[in-house]
């Protein structure tokens, strides 16, 4: 199983495994998912011979010291679950279907049993990059369903950079119109955006499957599509593209000007909609100053304040749409460049850079909370080995399952939320290459969040197990 759980105490008594199930109340939606997926499952056994259907039955008023345990109680003909809350009944199910794949594949027996189990991050991410190179929603939903069956709980959905806007919006067309297209070097355009509905659509989606979206609109920075089609929002307005290369971009939105301050809040405000979950990333990376030092809007902006420097500014511009989505219910989240100015300590800070233990030092010190997402383990864009493709360093599945996450946050443990991992697509341009690059490190990712059982060994036997159950159960 991917996670391993927490506690998994197996008897000797065994019994034919299961094809069928009978629903007892409260979880009727749930014998039918099951029984779905038997269906289609060729069994290496002979089905049992009283083709009695098995009873799934809840146990509820259950109380746990961990949120979103799950308990499985497995007897002849019986199954009982037990859950903190629906979304801990989802992982009830996930490892259930596990168990009843690996039983049909092997003796067709499955043993009397008890599970009880629970994650040990709250935050368990998995991040798309959509403006590089953008997918289809069929895409975004199937690797919804692959962050399910790994139990993996949030979807960062980073929407805008420079290479291209991927939001529709009502009040700014221009967005989807202009933002969302580039010219490739050889004349090609290139781009594409989701409509509301569309958004609205893989919102519900994930939100059924208990996994919450977060959106990304990165800003002040990597904002080259947007002024191309808004120029007006810059420091120095004049004829600019969509970006058709990779990089770091000088021109970034003007945070002196209030009719720029006026758009990103009424931007946000229109996106917050399509988005019911309490986070919003607004990125803070990558933003250079110098268009900012020139600028006389940007200068008086901070004499005004009187702020201490351009990193203040972008620390004020950030604290500003921070304190407006607050009024909505939304927590806000920035990549860890935002810890070199001074952000509202409600801010969470994404640590990404190298091994994130210097930021990681400086959010625990400064009390900030946090997520652990360091590129040099968490990038799943990098190469899975040295002769395979992808960008930068190499990051193997054994590197990903050993990153050492007991090392951070030893002081505040309870400022770390969670882990998670990337990943970029300027060299991923179609979905069989993403899921490519995803696994198998995704289920390493699944079990750093989730909480490490065992030896790496073990693990990677069973990652090769997970192979035959991820292609029955996703078929691609
Ligand atoms: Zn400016």
């Amino acid at each position: 199983m991917i996670p391993k759980p927490v506690a998994q105490t197996i008897y000797t008594e065994s019994f034919p495994a299961p094809r069928q199930f009978s629903a007892g109340e409260g979880l009727t939606t749930i014998a039918e998912e099951l029984n779905h997926f038997l269906n289609g499952l060729q069994s290496q056994t002979t089905p049992d011979e009283s083709g009695k259907a098995w009873r799934l039955e809840l146990h509820t008023g259950a109380a746990y010291e961990h949120p979103e345990t799950y308990q499985l109680e497995i007897d002849q003909g019986r199954i009982l679950l037990s859950a903190a809350d629906p979304q801990a009944l989802r992982y009830a199910l996930s490892t259930l279907k596990q168990l009843l794949f690996s039983a049909h594949k092997t003796d067709g027996l499955i043993h009397k049993q008890l599970i009880r189990d629970y994650p040990r991050y709250r935050w368990r991410g998995l991040h798309l990059d959509v403006s590089r190179h953008i997918f289809e929603p069929a895409f975004i939903k199937q690797y919804l369903k692959l962050m399910s069956e790994l139990k993996l709980n949030k979807f960062h959905w980073h929407l805008t950079d420079d290479q291209g806007w991927r939001i529709e919006s009502k009040r700014y067309p221009l967005l989807q119109e202009i933002s969302a297209w580039r010219k490739e070097a050889d004349g090609e355009r290139y781009g594409g955006y989701y409509t509301q509905g569309e958004i609205r659509e893989v919102v519900a989606y994930a939100t059924e499957l208990g996994i919450e979206v977060i959106p990304e609109l990165d800003l002040p920075g990597h904002m080259m599509a947007v002024l191309s089609a808004y120029p007006q929002f810059a420091c120095n307005p004049q004829a600019f593209d969509t970006m058709n290369v990779w990089g770091i971009s000088e021109d970034i939105l003007c945070a002196g000007k209030d009719s720029t301050r006026d758009f990103i809040l009424d931007l946000v405000d229109e996106v917050a909609e399509l988005f019911p979950g309490a986070y919003f990333h607004l990125g803070g990376d990558e933003a250079p100053k110098d268009r900012w030092k020139a600028c006389p809007y940007c200068q008086k902006r901070i004499r005004e304040l009187g702020l201490k420097d351009e990193e203040d500014l972008q620390s004020w511009l950030f604290d500003t749409v921070t304190a407006h989505l607050a009024l909505r219910g939304k927590t806000v989240i920035g990549w860890d460049e935002i810890l070199e100015g001074n952000p509202s300590r409600e801010t969470i800070a994404m640590l990404w850079r190298g091994d994130a233990k210097a930021a990681a030092l400086q959010s625990e010190n400064r009390g900030y909370r946090a997520i652990l997402v360091p590129n040099h383990y968490l990038y799943f864009d990098w190469k899975a080995s040295d002769d395979s493709p992808g960008a930068f360093g190499v990051t193997t599945l054994q590197k990903v399952w050993q990153f050492p996450i007991d090392e951070y946050f030893i002081q505040r443990p309870d400022l770390l939320l969670g882990v998670q991992a990337n990943l970029w697509t300027e060299q991923i341009s179609t979905t069989q290459r993403a899921w490519e690059m995803l696994i198998p490190r995704v289920y390493a990712l699944s079990e750093l969040a989730w909480g490490k059982q065992s030896d790496y060994p073990d693990f990677e036997a069973r990652a090769q197990l997970w192979e035959d159950y991820i292609s029955y159960a996703l078929p691609r």
